[in-house]
């Protein structure tokens, strides 16, 4: 390879970790980190929970120290936009009109929030959460803040909602489904996260569209749902979910639909450029008749890291197909969610444990598929492991409470 190296647009979870595994991996050449957010890349987890609590600071969120980057030889360009791909000439053209050679380009752009598409949402106090500049808004919006809405019963929404019931406010989440994280988990866990956050004093308006965010000054005072009710607010929350940015791959005339096409070694139809994280659409063992094409987008820390290691590992040489099992946390309050594998809303559902501490076996055509544990972390770890090696598990035999799971896990690894 000559030494124009790998050039990683994205100086998040997933391109620090391609940096990270290609030196590990004993890649040589020269590895640049081109970022448009400032500073060193850092873990976006702990802005919904810790850092949104005031539990941990700026500091603590950094994925690695400037040192291990220099050491590593990475080269980090933060504050730094990518506008475009040369293709032909192999090069990446920045906003300001730089031009850099690349021998592999690597997209690793994320995904940026879902706009609520109604009049209003531009007003001063209606706020997203993505990024640690969102978060330093947030936390202080928080402080003089009484009443909160939030849009959106997903994973930072609700996240965001503990964090601001914990701090005596009134919280109300209008949520468009009939249940919170729909998209994602079981009734079952819907429920039970739903009656925590009820006892912590979340009010919930299922059902509900937004129809606008109305304000006085420049600033929210509420919004207002679809036939008309009005729920007062001083700090709107707007977590519907995220776009992948995926615009400068489709403009370079790459594959593109709700994610940038990559095959099971992540690589684009461009052997010269690779795509990983939330910004990737890939073909999973997993998403079994899940999805039509048999492809998905993962928006978490384990898909961001253990693509990052599958793809330095080809990029090194040795190419591997991408299979890793996905898993997901999630914190709010006190509960912990942890999901392994993947669900749809139509897989069965098996309940094993009982009230504060319990899993949801979810199974699609009669085979396991994904286990929502709440604070059981261990029927989460028992669970990779059997989704890892594919071991048969019959519902009868995860609803009974004396089949040892922990034995099966065991005896096929
Ligand atoms: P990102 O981390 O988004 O990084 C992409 C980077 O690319 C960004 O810095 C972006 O600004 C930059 N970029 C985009 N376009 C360009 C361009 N043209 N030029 C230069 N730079 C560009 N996951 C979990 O598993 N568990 C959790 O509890 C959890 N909590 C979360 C809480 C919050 C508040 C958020 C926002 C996410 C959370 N996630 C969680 C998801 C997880 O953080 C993401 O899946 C992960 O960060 C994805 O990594 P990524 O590198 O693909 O994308």
């Amino acid at each position: 390879m000559s030494a124009a190296g790998i050039v990683i647009v994205g100086g998040g979870q997933a391109g620090f970790q391609v940096a990270a595994s290609l030196r590990e991996a004993g890649y040589t050449d020269p590895v640049l980190l081109v970022g448009d957010e400032p500073g060193l890349p850092y873990q976006r987890p702990p802005l919904s929970k810790a850092y949104l609590a005031g539990k941990t600071d700026a500091e603590g969120l950094n994925l690695r120290s400037g040192s291990f980057l220099a050491e590593h030889r990475i080269a980090l360009r933060p504050d730094t936009r990518a506008a475009r791909i040369d293709r032909e000439a192999r090069r990446l053209i920045l906003a300001d009109g730089e031009s850099l050679a690349y021998d592999h380009l690597v997209l690793a752009t994320g995904a940026r929030n879902r706009a609520l598409p109604v009049p209003g949402a531009d007003l001063a106090n209606v706020r997203q959460l993505r990024g640690l500049a969102d978060a330093d808004h947030l936390k202080e919006a928080l402080a003089a803040a009484e009443r909160v809405v939030v849009v959106g019963a997903g994973f930072i929404g609700l996240e965001f909602a503990a964090v601001a019931a914990a701090r005596g406010l009134s919280v109300t989440v209008v949520e468009a489904a009939s249940r919170a994280m729909a998209r994602a988990v079981s009734a079952e866990t819907s429920a039970f996260f739903a009656r925590a956050h009820e006892g912590w004093g979340v009010r919930f308006v299922f059902g509900a569209g937004v129809e606008a965010v109305v304000g006085e000054s420049g600033r929210a005072t509420g919004i207002r749902l679809a036939g008309g009710r009005i729920l007062p607010a001083d700090l709107v929350l707007v977590g519907i979910g995220v776009v992948p940015n995926a615009e400068l791959a489709a403009e370079a005339g790459l594959a593109v639909a709700d994610g940038i096409r990559v095959d099971a070694f992540l690589a684009t139809d461009d052997p010269a450029i690779s795509a990983l994280g939330d910004c990737a659409r890939f073909p999973s063992p997993f998403a079994k008749g899940l999805t039509a094409d048999g492809t998905v987008r993962i928006e978490s820390v384990q898909n961001a890291i253990d693509q990052g290691r599958c793809l330095a590992g080809r990029l090194a040489g040795r190419p591997a197909a991408y299979g890793a099992v996905p898993w997901f946390w999630s914190d709010q309050g006190r509960h912990k969610l942890q999901i392994a594998g993947l669900a749809g809303p139509e897989d069965a559902s098996i309940l094993r444990g009982s009230g504060d501490a319990f899993s949801v076996f979810r199974f699609r055509d009669g085979a396991l598929r994904a286990v929502e544990s709440v604070n059981r972390a261990g029927d989460h770890m028992i669970a990779r492991r059997l989704l890892a090696a594919g071991t048969p598990l019959q519902p009868e035999q995860a609803a009974d409470p004396a089949f040892d799971l922990k034995a099966l896990a065991t005896a096929r690894a």
